[in-house]
């Protein structure tokens, strides 16, 4: 499989100000601090970690709906990060995403045709065309052709997610960034909007940055996972090495509090101490030793990098995993 995007030291900071009438930069919000991953076309990336963690300005800064504090975003091996004008546009067509919450991302005055034909029509697509494409993309999505004069009051919300599938696809992409695609659904909901997920990579040769808050939801349609933390990636991994051996406390702690994750073993739930520190001042060293269970001395002054484990498709930052305590030179998959 050949590389689709690479990003490459990302970092995000968003300024914090004082003062009203002549405002002072104060510090920033680190959202995303130094993330390197790359996506192989036909795959799924999925990007984990809690709420704050930076997965989401991760995926806007991919798609350059936020500009870079620093590094990289290649696709299809071009420097795509400083693109600007018609490049963008076209670049907008190939990239696409998929919001969290399907209430909140349709225009409630917009019929399903007018909200999935937009974007056709913001690309010259002729009417035709346009009408041709919308009754394919309700069908490939599960919806009747019907429906399409409706309102997005007028479906139940796995519906409105398939509209926002629907919408997403409308100029035949070829990575979508998920974000969080299936949170605001319910639980039966989920496992459906997943499904066809899987269903529309497969058919349309689809490239997935997947991004959710926990491990249970992207253990089925992820390639790979890369686990995020406070702005960093502290682990990634091919999903079921990373699932069977977690190298680092802190994926260690977030698969122990899915049951089904290991279902032939006895794991003890890792209750992780005190709450996420704040983005604008991260503990030294070691980002997560404020709440790791086995942190040493050396977690409080020594940042990890990511290290490959040897032999694998395996990264992780943790001073204390023993396969990556040898200086090896830090490689980024
Ligand atoms: Fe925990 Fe130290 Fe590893 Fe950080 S480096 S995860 S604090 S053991
Ligand atoms: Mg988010």
């Amino acid at each position: 499989m050949s590389e689709l995007l690479r990003v490459k030291g990302l970092k995000k900071h968003f300024p914090i100000y004082k003062g009203a009438l002549f405002p002072k930069q104060v510090g920033a919000v680190k959202a995303v601090d130094g993330v390197s991953f790359s996506v192989k076309k036909g795959e799924t990336l999925a990007l984990v970690g809690e709420s704050g963690c930076g997965k989401s300005t991760t995926g806007r800064t991919i798609l350059k709906l936020l500009d870079p504090t620093e590094g990289q975003v290649f696709y299809k091996g071009k420097d795509i990060t400083n693109v600007k004008g018609e490049e963008l546009r076209q670049l907008r067509k190939e990239m696409q995403l998929i919001f969290q919450d399907p209430y909140a991302s349709l225009n409630p005055r917009k019929t399903i045709e007018k909200t999935v034909t937009e974007p056709m029509k913001i690309f010259g697509i002729d009417k035709e065309e346009r009408q041709k494409r919308l009754d394919r993309l309700m069908n490939v999505v599960g919806l009747d052709t019907y429906h399409k004069s409706r309102y997005p009051h007028e479906f139940s919300g796995g519906q409105r997610q398939r509209i926002g599938i629907a919408r997403a696809l409308a100029l035949n992409p070829e990575l979508i960034i998920c974000d969080e695609p299936v949170s605001a659904l319910d639980v039966s909901i989920q496992a459906q909007v997943i499904n066809l997920l899987e269903d529309l990579q497969k058919e349309f040769d689809l490239t997935y940055v997947f991004i959710a808050h926990d491990l249970s939801v992207v253990h089925h349609i992820s390639d790979r996972v890369a686990v995020m933390y406070l702005g960093e990636i502290v682990e990634t991994g091919e999903v079921e090495e990373l699932y069977n051996d977690p190298k680092h406390p802190y994926t260690q702690a977030l698969l122990s509090s899915i049951p089904e994750a290991k279902p032939n073993q006895e794991t003890d739930r890792i209750i992780l101490q005190g709450d996420l520190p704040s983005p604008s001042n991260p503990p030294q060293g070691c980002k997560f030793h404020t709440r790791c269970p086995i942190a040493e001395e050396v977690c409080k002054h020594k940042r990890p990098v990511l290290k490959q484990i040897p032999g694998q498709e395996h990264e992780v930052a943790c001073h204390l995993v023993k396969e990556v305590v040898e200086d090896i030179e830090p490689t980024h998959v």
